[in-house]
């Protein structure tokens, strides 16, 4: 499997991907919103896209189908429920469908809600497994719940399916947040010297060379994960005083998700 992640360089900060199958370039494309960038992506690399895969409904991941099915004649494949809210749809997917790409690439949709409540997320069946997540996940965040989505089951997808997933899964989120993310972290968590050194790594990296993350180092560096740390309730007390003093890391998620909209 050959993934490419694709910078937009645009104000919302969108990442798309192209994923190949070494042996025959059979490509999908992921949310390929910069059409051009994606089209010019694939012809570079000898690759033919014949699936487009929206992880959910918002403009800014559906905007370029239009112009890549146009150009490639690719299937577009989405949440079985996005089909009043996604034009075109060919395959609508269920938790567990498979999705083979060219004869190398099995990838498995997992029904994600929370962000929205028509969002997939796709797991690759590989030796080392790959996650693309869209607006779920983020690298040291979540996605917001403003738009379409609710946060309790935001949090029983993080809780229930996210995190159970092994340590060493790379994280291909559909924005590059990571820097405001991290400060959020260490807002709430001032001594987590993770975040604090993988800060002054990234804050200038190039988003063309984006660090690509593990499940294992979101669970040290993204406060979404870290509802039972000593430091974040401490913090979120202050700003919550009614909070128990154990809580349940339910009610820890839906306020750090509140917080995180005024933030
Ligand atoms: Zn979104
Ligand atoms: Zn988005």
């Amino acid at each position: 499997m050959i993934v490419k992640q694709i910078w937009t360089g645009n104000a919302y900060r969108n990442f798309n991907y192209l994923i190949a199958c070494p042996e025959t370039g059979e490509a999908m494309a992921i949310d390929p919103l910069d059409h051009k960038k994606c089209l010019a992506t694939a012809k570079a690399n000898g690759w033919q896209i014949t699936q487009v895969l929206n992880t959910h409904e918002h403009l800014d991941h559906t905007g370029g189908n239009k112009k890549v099915i146009a150009a490639t004649g690719a299937k577009l494949l989405a949440h079985a429920n996005a089909k009043d809210s996604i034009p075109g749809i060919d395959r609508g997917l269920m938790a567990g469908d498979s999705i083979k790409i060219g004869n190398t690439v099995e990838m498995e949709a997992l029904d994600t809600p929370g962000h929205t409540m028509s969002h997939v997320c796709l797991l690759s069946h590989t030796e080392t497994p790959s996650l693309f997540c869209g607006d779920t996940l983020f690298n040291a965040g979540a996605g917001n719940c403003h738009h379409g989505g609710h946060p309790e089951e935001l949090y029983d997808t993080f809780a229930n399916q996210l995190a159970q997933l092994s340590d060493d899964t790379l994280i291909y989120p559909g924005h590059d947040y990571i820097s405001n993310n991290l400060e959020f972290t260490l807002d709430r968590e001032p001594d987590n010297e993770r975040a604090g050194l993988l800060l002054r790594e990234i804050r200038d990296q190039d988003p063309d060379k984006a660090l690509i993350s593990t499940l294992g180092l979101e669970k040290e560096i993204n406060t979404f994960f870290r509802l039972r740390s000593p430091s974040v309730i401490a913090a979120l007390r202050e700003t919550f005083p009614d909070l128990p003093g154990q809580p349940e890391p339910r009610t820890v998620f839906l306020k750090l998700r509140e917080l995180r909209n005024t933030w």
